[in-house]
């Protein structure tokens, strides 16, 4: 099978066994590397059909419904998320006016910015929709739209082909921003019991060097990461003005807040 990224052919890494729970869900995952950038993928995941994968993750969240796993299971540093983009916003380097929480869900983030960043973070999400929604600003069709910051929280471990990754980046303006919250590192372990590969569900597993060649792909010019939301900020355009900002606010806090770099913040090397 092909490397979604740079369409190398890949090797087999590791298989993974369930047990318990898990098992009744699904039996094992074959994880498949490329050689070239280190992109790792669920094979099992990606011959699944729609409904078979749409199946899947419903198992999987009532397993999470019922509280089970919750100690397991990390969910994304929320309030860290706003606070950062709530900073960026006030120096300007972001613009909540025309923005997004692709695959936003219930809401969390949104509803974690009007309540305590008086700030507003539209949702699109196809699956799921907060039952009071009408408190909340979804928005239901984006085909064709473009946005200045788009925010794409633990979705990127759940993607399946190229144009699942496609969607997201087509739809960032040209001097637009992609925050996006996953695990990337420098090297995908062969250990079925690494931690990334223990919810069923997670199909797609990023290296530094496959995101450099990524934001190659869809024109990011330079990237931010920030360890405290454990984010990353992929900017169409790099600017000085961008590079004195996080100076300025990297010494008011007086610590590495936020990290620049052109191409994307290898941050992870520990693998
Ligand atoms: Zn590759």
């Amino acid at each position: 099978m092909k490397c979604l990224i740079c369409n190398s052919d890949s090797e087999f890494l590791t298989r993974k066994n369930y047990e318990g729970d898990f098992k009744i869900l699904l039996e094992q995952n074959t994880y498949m590397k490329c050689p070239q950038c280190g992109f790792s993928f669920s094979k099992t995941i990606q011959e699944m059909s729609d409904l078979e994968w749409e199946e899947l993750n419903f198992g999987f969240h009532k397993l999470l419904e019922s509280q089970k796993f919750t100690d397991d299971i990390n969910q994304p540093p929320y309030i860290h998320q706003a606070n950062l983009i709530n900073i960026l916003s006030k120096l300007g380097l972001i613009d909540l006016q025309h923005s997004l929480d692709y695959a936003g869900g219930h809401g969390t983030l949104t509803k974690i910015l009007r309540n305590y960043y008086g700030s507003d973070l539209p949702v699109y999400d196809p699956y799921v929709q907060d039952d009071n929604s009408n408190s909340l600003h979804y928005i239901e069709e984006i085909k064709g739209k473009k946005f200045k910051f788009i925010n794409c929280s633990a979705l990127f471990e759940h993607i399946r082909s190229e144009s699942d990754l496609d969607e997201i980046a087509s739809l960032v303006d040209e001097d637009g921003v992609l925050m996006i919250h996953t695990v990337i590192c420098e090297n995908i372990p062969a250990d079925p019991n690494w931690f990334y590969f223990v919810p069923p569900v997670h199909s797609a597993f990023f290296t530094n060097k496959s995101m450099d060649i990524w934001m190659e792909k869809w024109n990011f010019s330079a990237s931010v990461y920030c360890k405290d939301a454990k984010s990353w900020l992929l900017f169409k355009k790099d600017s000085e003005a961008l590079q004195n900002s996080i100076k300025e606010v990297n010494s008011l806090l007086q610590s590495q807040f936020l990290i620049h770099k052109k191409g994307f913040v290898d941050y992870w090397k520990g693998f």
